[in-house]
């Protein structure tokens, strides 16, 4: 059963969301006197979002037991924008004891990708970010991080392509209920999305980037690096005095042998902080110093937070930064900015919210 190490969540009743098709049919035999393939058939409906009501194949006695002695309910939509841009759909999404985070729903030519987020806030105090201005209040269960999926699969009646771990909290912070998460949600008789059409992003817990290789499941790791040198990396991103870029790297480079997927990262140019061309030829040795591989570098422009001090870099610079990049063997790319208009990054919805 799904332990809820952190958590101001209370609630009596068994979390059905989180269990696995087998874990279900388990617990409707042990827990609840039925047939384990109820179990299956639950797992079937309850990753499709499904209300006890729509569950037509399931006999009403074993439905009344569920109600009776678990907890089953999806995150509730409470504000729900839409770009008239490019049809990024952001939402608002409320748990069971009122906590929100952010979800949203972007839409390219190779399929629909949804952001998910894996904490109520963050800890790890990255300067320039809206996430984590107030601290964590809690982690969210595999349960309530798939639930936004589900949520915007129903709401947009969209199919769901890939996931991006980029939105509110640090997926290796919450490192339990993100690989269960990830074991539901590519589940062939669930949602069924390929490992490989998601990543993890994560400003880089080395130990834990370590144990995910381990885990046979080959996503796409995303690592927040920001900087080339340790001292700007270090007044960026708290967790870089814990484990500097040599290290990072390091487990970046043992990720990707163990998993043969190519480490992607992300670097947010910030003006006067990291965006130099002095910069942009450090980043590229560094990387094909310790990567001795394929990486790929996404550069990100800042989206300005008003109660930190960083501001963009701009266009321009973003593009000499990239070509610089380019030009010393580096495979960059500048991320296209969806839901300009809806400021669909995630962290300054929820703030606004609280
Ligand atoms: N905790 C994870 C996920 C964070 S959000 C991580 O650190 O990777 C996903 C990406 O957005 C990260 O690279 C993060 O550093 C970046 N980010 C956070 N705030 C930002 C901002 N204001 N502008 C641009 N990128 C930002």
């Amino acid at each position: 059963m799904t332990d809820i190490k952190n958590s101001a969540f209370q609630s009596d009743g068994a979390d059905i969301l989180s269990m696995t098709a087998d874990e279900l049919a388990d617990f409707a035999s042990k827990e609840l006197g039925e047939k384990p393939y109820r179990g299956r058939q639950l797992y079937g409906w309850l990753q499709k979002g499904a209300s006890y009501e729509e569950m037509t194949n399931l006999p009403t006695s074993f439905k009344e037991k569920l109600l009776q002695k678990c907890e089953y309910r999806l995150p509730k939509i409470v504000e729900k924008y839409v770009s008239r841009l490019d049809g990024t759909v952001k939402y608002l999404m409320q748990m069971l004891d009122g906590e929100c985070v952010e979800s949203v729903l972007m839409k390219y030519e190779h399929g629909n990708t949804v952001c998910v987020s894996c904490q109520a806030g963050c800890r790890m105090g990255c300067r320039f970010c809206a996430s984590t201005l107030n601290g964590k209040s809690r982690d969210l269960r595999a349960s309530e991080i798939l639930g936004q999926i589900i949520n915007i699969a129903r709401d947009s009646k969209e199919r769901v392509d890939g996931v991006v771990m980029m939105g509110i909290g640090e997926p290796l912070d919450n490192y339990e209920n993100t690989v269960k998460f990830l074991k539901l949600v590519s589940s062939p008789d669930g949602l069924g999305i390929g490992l490989r059409h998601i990543s993890v992003s994560t400003c880089g817990i080395v130990p834990k980037i370590k144990q995910l290789a381990g885990e046979g499941m080959p996503v796409t790791l995303s690592v927040s690096l920001h900087a080339s040198d340790d001292s700007v990396r270090s007044s960026l991103i708290p967790m870089n005095r814990k484990y500097n870029i040599d290290e990072l790297l390091d487990a970046c480079k043992y990720y990707f042998d163990v998993t043969g997927r190519r480490v992607s990262f992300e670097y947010t140019l910030i003006s006067g902080e990291n965006d130099s061309l002095d910069d942009a030829d450090r980043l590229a040795f560094v990387l094909k110093r310790k990567m001795d591989g394929p990486c790929h570098v996404n550069l990100i422009m800042l989206n300005e937070v008003k109660e930190t001090k960083y501001q963009s870099s701009g266009r321009e610079r973003a593009e000499l930064f990239c070509k610089r990049l380019t030009s010393r063997g580096v495979t960059a790319t500048i991320r296209r900015r969806l839901g300009a208009d809806i400021s669909a990054s995630c962290g300054q919805l929820r703030l606004r919210y609280q």
